[in-house]
């Protein structure tokens, strides 16, 4: 298919925008690609290059009969520079697809500075109207992500919205590795077995706790300072990234059911842990660890107090520590059609984070949807309807109908229901697992179909 000759303004080089920018701009489609951060850093941002990971080195399991892996599955057919990127630059993370952040974020950025359709400005939006007629954009896609810098902000709580739009994330610490005593920790990955004799090691380091360091721990987090939100503003976290604090305040064995599970964690004796704490490799050498589920509104001093309590922690150095973050995002039901299109300015589209999705691969696939909406408005042709029985389908089936807008990652949950068999239903060990797995054939099934039938030029 030819592409009629068309501009389009993509705000934010992060995961949306690059994805967005790099589907256009290898359709034919001129981009001009805004990104602020190299006059403008945002907070959490660390570097000036595109599509940074501002948390987590860690874009969730390639498990197929997973949520993430089905999104990523969807996201190649699209052809996705985020995923073929991160494969390109992954590290060890059991059935995560976990990635050296800075060659990541370094290879994305050389590839949309290569692309010819593809011109990149560094400029901060606070007007994407004013800023598309300097440069002749038919369209334009907001994707300025969960920091969304203020002056633009301001612009769409103005034009877009009067009602705020933000709330509270948590980013988890990265401890020094040689910081550790490995001694006392072990490694052992709670899905993966490795055979005795394997020169592979596990891709996690756990740290055991015993009943009464388990308990006293918790007591500490609920005493701890904490940083209080701003004024202005009150906290409302992500159900599924609850600070650990927050998790010890709602009961004491909270934690102990998630992000301090030791299920699955057994030691070389065969005992298993009160709970236990997971750290996760940031980097191919190894020299840093995330301490996985460990976000948390500490302030800085107490969590260095109280993470060197734990086993192996006595004389841990920190690369950074955990922090409350702020996170925009709008009300997509209210004020979007389902193409992610404004309602009130139907050429300006939204993409990422802001449209009330959450996480990075979740993101990117918003970038990669928006840019196909596109692609059908400048060829005249109809917004396309993803069926809501595949990943992409249903995260935007979810933010077009959810009663009250929270953000969501990817999950089953969001899919329509799968019917087992009175025999497969039966089988009450395995029935959650050929649940998954069917409901991803599916998914696969009529992706496929959807592609062949509405894209096949294209894809
Ligand atoms: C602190 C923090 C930690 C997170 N941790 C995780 C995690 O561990 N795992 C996970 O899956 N998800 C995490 N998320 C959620 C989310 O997946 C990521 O933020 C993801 O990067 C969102 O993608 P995006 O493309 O929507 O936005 P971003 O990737 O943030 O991209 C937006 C871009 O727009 C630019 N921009 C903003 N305003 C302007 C402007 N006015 N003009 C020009 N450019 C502008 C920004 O500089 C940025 O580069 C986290 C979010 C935050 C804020």
């Amino acid at each position: 298919m030819t592409t009629p000759q068309a501009k389009v303004l993509v705000i934010g080089a992060g995961l949306a925008g690059s994805e967005a920018a790099n589907l256009l701009a290898n359709h034919g489609v001129k981009v001009h690609l805004v990104e602020c951060k190299r006059i403008k850093a945002l907070p959490s941002q660390k570097d000036n290059q595109f599509a940074e990971l501002v948390c987590t080195n860690s874009l969730k399991s390639k498990n197929p009969d997973s949520g993430h892996g089905l999104l990523k599955y969807e996201m190649e057919k699209l052809g996705s520079i985020i995923l073929e990127t991160a494969y390109e630059h992954e590290v060890p993370a059991g059935d995560a697809l976990a990635v050296d952040r800075e060659k990541f974020s370094s290879a994305v950025t050389e590839k949309l500075f290569d692309n010819s359709n593809i011109e990149i400005h560094h400029e901060e939006v606070s007007n994407p109207l004013a800023f598309a007629d300097i440069y002749n954009c038919q369209y334009i896609i907001i994707a300025s992500g969960p920091l969304t810098s203020e002056p633009l902000q301001n612009w769409m709580t103005e034009y877009i919205s009067k009602e705020d739009f933000y709330f509270y994330d948590a980013i988890a610490p990265v401890v020094d590795a040689d910081s550790l005593n490995e001694e006392v920790l072990y490694f052992k990955d709670r899905h993966k077995e490795l055979k005795e004799d394997s020169s592979i090691i596990a891709d996690y380091l756990n740290v055991p706790l015993n009943k009464e360091q388990y308990l006293n721990f918790i007591e500490e987090l609920v005493k701890a300072e904490k940083v209080p939100p701003k004024s202005f503003e009150k906290y409302q976290f992500f159900e599924a990234c609850l600070p650990v604090d927050l998790m010890a305040e709602r009961g004491r064995d909270t934690a102990r059911f998630s992000c301090m599970k030791p299920i699955g964690l057994e030691q070389e004796d065969g005992k298993i842990p009160w709970a236990c704490v997971q750290l996760r490799r940031e980097n191919l050498l190894g020299d840093a660890y995330n301490m996985v589920g460990f976000q948390t509104r500490l302030t800085h001093k107490e969590q260095v107090r109280i993470f060197r309590t734990l086993p192996g922690f006595e004389k841990a150095e920190f690369i950074h520590l955990g922090s409350v973050h702020r996170n925009s995002f709008l009300n997509s039901k209210k004020l979007l059609n389902s193409d992610l299109s404004s309602k009130e300015f139907p050429n300006i589209f939204f993409a990422g984070q802001i449209t009330g999705v959450e996480g990075y691969t979740e993101s990117s696939s918003m970038g990669l949807y928006a840019a196909v909406q596109i692609l059908q408005k400048i060829n005249k042709k109809p917004a396309l309807q993803f069926p809501i029985t595949t990943g992409i389908g249903a995260l935007i089936n979810f933010i077009m109908t959810v009663p009250k807008p929270v953000p969501s990652s990817i999950n089953f949950g969001l899919l329509p229901p799968i019917l087992l068999t009175k025999d497969q239903r039966k089988d009450r060990k395995n029935r959650k697992k050929v649940k998954k797995a069917l409901a991803s054939e599916r998914a696969r099934a009529h992706f496929d179909e959807f592609i062949e039938v509405n894209l096949k030029e294209l894809f």
